[in-house]
């Protein structure tokens, strides 16, 4: 008799996905979207934050070349620390935060752990490398900097934007597991990319989805069809009334 395995779940299969801290960063993140989104969408590139002076100042090495793989594994989360002739890989998985004077991330690595990326110094160029530091970007950064900030908590921080490294974007990633090629997309907003329905649902029930979601983008948009065909409808009327 054939044996059935169970198919088996997205947790199964990317464990790395069940992981607190990566929920914490990204509903964080997807928060400050939502907050910056309704509370100051018409500044958009000119919403100041402040930040503590950090401790070393991030700077593209001297030679490029033959710069060691580094993992987030291998930094400590506790030492605030620059890896010099280090290059780490990383893939964008929320889409940027324009905080000027600098933009937030989330990024994960190849191992799937997450972390937070700050970008300062790009006053000027925040609109030219915005477009390149989009959700499913890969980025390579040179000398990376794990900062320890005031309230314990760590993230990456670049200090020139030149240590970093374009490398290209995954096709259609998929918003919860980071598949490419991810074929559905969110009913509601019709942006967000799923592979499956499960991956849909942990995006919403776990990740708060609905924080970014442009909810209201389907109505809206289903509203202005109704108005245009009404119009039609009284054009159509006021025609045959004036010429019958
Ligand atoms: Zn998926
Ligand atoms: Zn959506």
């Amino acid at each position: 008799m054939a044996n059935f395995a169970e198919p088996k779940g997205i947790l199964e299969l990317k464990p790395y996905l069940d992981n607190p801290e990566r929920q914490a960063l990204i509903v964080t993140h997807r928060r400050n979207l939502r907050s910056l989104r309704e509370n100051l969408h018409h500044l958009q590139f000119g919403f100041i934050s402040t930040s503590a002076r950090p401790k070393f100042k991030q700077s593209v090495p001297k030679h490029k070349l033959n710069m060691k793989p580094i993992t987030l594994k291998e930094m400590s989360p506790t030492k605030d620390h620059i890896y010099k002739d280090r290059a780490i890989e990383l893939i964008i998985i929320e889409d940027p935060n324009l905080f000027l004077p600098s933009i937030h991330l989330v990024v994960e690595d190849k191992n799937g752990d997450p972390a937070r990326l700050c970008i300062y110094n790009v006053e000027r160029t925040a609109k030219k490398i915005v477009g390149k530091l989009e959700f499913g970007c890969k980025i390579g950064i040179l000398n990376p900097y794990l900062r320890i900030s005031l309230d314990g908590s760590h993230g990456l921080r670049v200090d020139d934007p030149k240590c970093i490294v374009y490398q290209g974007r995954k096709k259609d990633m998929c918003r919860f597991c980071g598949e490419e090629n991810a074929g559905t997309l969110c009913c509601l907003c019709e942006k967000a990319k799923y592979c499956s329905e499960e991956c849909d649902e942990y995006d919403h029930k776990v990740m708060g989805h609905g924080l970014i979601c442009d909810e209201d983008g389907e109505w809206f948009r289903n509203f202005k069809g109704y108005c245009k065909r009404i119009l039609i409808i009284i054009l159509v009327l006021v025609i045959i009334y004036y010429f019958a």
